[in-house]
């Protein structure tokens, strides 16, 4: 079966965090001998279905970059404004050393894979909705060493996954966001005529020529802007990914950032404190931060057009990673077909859920015994407004694909009942006092 449980393994997670021990976890590990990765299904689970977040909407920033490229230092400062969440005084004190991705034991293997942090944020948006905001590491080895399929399978990987994709780079090696996803967005965009992926940063660090274009997202823009022109003595290929790169984004941003300063980038001893930054820095991180993670700047994760909750994205993983497993690289229209997959598996689960709690409401253990008759009536209704729920999602893979999915539902939904009535009937102490069993556990209640 496909549904997910709920709470499966959550306790000690939740012991831990009492401890104030929240911290970076493995989602996705690179087998260096398969040439592959493997998703940390029982780890994922534990961040994303816990009660408090499962159905909420979530916001997925991902940051990339090669190894000491500054990711885990940025992502740390994030971390001081989510828990902060205070407009200015997040940035923290001059003597504060950092932690969170970088400076806590354990973590400094330099593994290729995807770490997240283990608490995912609650926050509301200006409209009063809440959404939950999940912390990626995304760490290849984005050089000659590596493979450029591990390296693009990866980047593939935290880009399906995510809303906001932030690059940490040099701008000449987006060349690396392969063909893949461009012919993958355009296979999307014909079934639902949305952009497939929301929001794109590249953050160029050690920004050294503020007066040809000034650091920060406006400088970037321009400095973007030149960038990404297509010229007619391009070599086709490269014309083509600057082309179809801005049709599979909503939103393309590029952040300059200044250099900063020798401590941070050469002290064997510096332990991320503000005094030991540049001012010029500093004045650009309150800028950067913000601009990702303040409440009316959050970007929820959309597939097919359609927001999706924490709980839609543990399968989201789950089915990118099946066809991450080959010897090639996947090809797009099997990234759409897992896509498909996923999102009408999301689908069903949520129906099937719709239907489980009402059925709860009327039937659940706590309910006394209602005639069969009246039982099979609620069922017929749920059942009907579940499998309508299914129908009304947007989803991808055509009517036909869609289909099989509805049946698989339809099953599950009867099975459910099956389930339901069954316990109905035990509650009949009529019926059920014609075992002796029962009968003698009734006459003590
Ligand atoms: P990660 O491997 O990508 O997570 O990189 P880290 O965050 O661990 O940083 C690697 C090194 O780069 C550390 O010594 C940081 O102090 C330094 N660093 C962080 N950000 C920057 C930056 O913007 N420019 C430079 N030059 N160094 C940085
Ligand atoms: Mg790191």
């Amino acid at each position: 079966g496909w549904s997910l449980h709920r709470n499966e393994g959550v306790d000690d997670l939740q012991d831990e965090e009492e401890l104030g021990t929240a911290r970076p976890v493995q989602i996705v590990v690179a087998d260096e001998e398969e040439h592959s990765f493997l998703l940390q299904e029982a780890a994922l689970e534990r961040l994303l279905l816990r009660e408090e977040v499962q159905d909420l909407n979530v916001v997925v920033v991902s940051v990339a970059g090669a190894f000491r490229k500054g990711k885990s230092f940025l992502l740390d400062f994030m971390l001081r404004y989510m828990y902060r969440q205070s407009p200015d005084s997040w940035v923290g004190g001059e003597e504060q050393p950092l932690t969170g991705f970088t400076w806590r034991g354990g973590c400094e293997r330099e593994t290729t894979g995807i770490l997240a942090w283990s608490e995912v944020f609650v926050m509301e948006k200006p409209d009063g909705s809440k959404v939950a905001v999940l912390l990626m590491d995304t760490q290849g080895a984005f050089d000659s060493q590596s493979t450029i399929r591990e390296c693009a399978t990866l980047f593939a990987l935290s880009t399906m996954t995510s809303s906001v994709q932030v690059i940490i780079s040099r701008i000449r090696s987006y060349a690396f966001c392969p063909q893949l996803f461009t012919e993958y967005g355009r296979l999307a965009m014909k079934e639902v005529c949305e952009k497939p992926f929301q929001t794109l940063m590249f953050l160029v660090r050690d920004w050294s020529y503020p007066y040809e274009h000034p650091y920060g997202l406006e400088g970037g823009r321009s400095f973007l802007e030149k960038r990404l022109q297509v010229k007619p003595n391009q070599h086709e290929e490269l014309q083509n990914v600057r082309k179809h790169i801005r049709s599979c984004f909503s939103n393309i941003c590029c952040f300059l950032l200044p250099h900063p300063g020798l401590r941070v980038a050469t002290n064997p001893h510096f332990d991320g404190r503000l005094k030991d930054i540049d001012d010029e820095f500093k004045k650009e991180l309150l800028n950067l931060v913000p601009a990702l993670l303040s409440p009316q700047n959050l970007v929820e994760k959309e597939i097919g057009g359609v927001k999706i909750t924490c709980r839609d994205l543990v399968l989201y993983f789950k089915a990118y990673m099946k066809i991450y497993q080959g010897e090639e690289l996947p090809h797009p229209k099997s990234m759409l077909q897992a896509t498909a997959e996923a999102n009408n598996l999301a689908a069903a689960a949520i129906a099937k859920d719709l239907y489980y709690k009402s059925m709860e409401q009327i039937c659940g253990g706590d309910r006394p015994y209602i005639s069969p008759s009246e039982l099979e009536r609620h069922h017929a209704e749920l059942r009907q407004s579940s499998v309508w729920h299914f129908r009304s999602v947007k989803k991808m893979g055509g009517e036909e694909f869609c289909r099989r999915y509805q049946e698989q539902l339809e099953v599950e939904l009867n099975e459910a009942y099956a389930n339901f009535s069954k316990h109905n009937d035990g509650k009949n102490i009529f019926s059920a006092a014609r075992t002796p069993a029962t009968l003698f556990a009734v006459m003590f209640i």
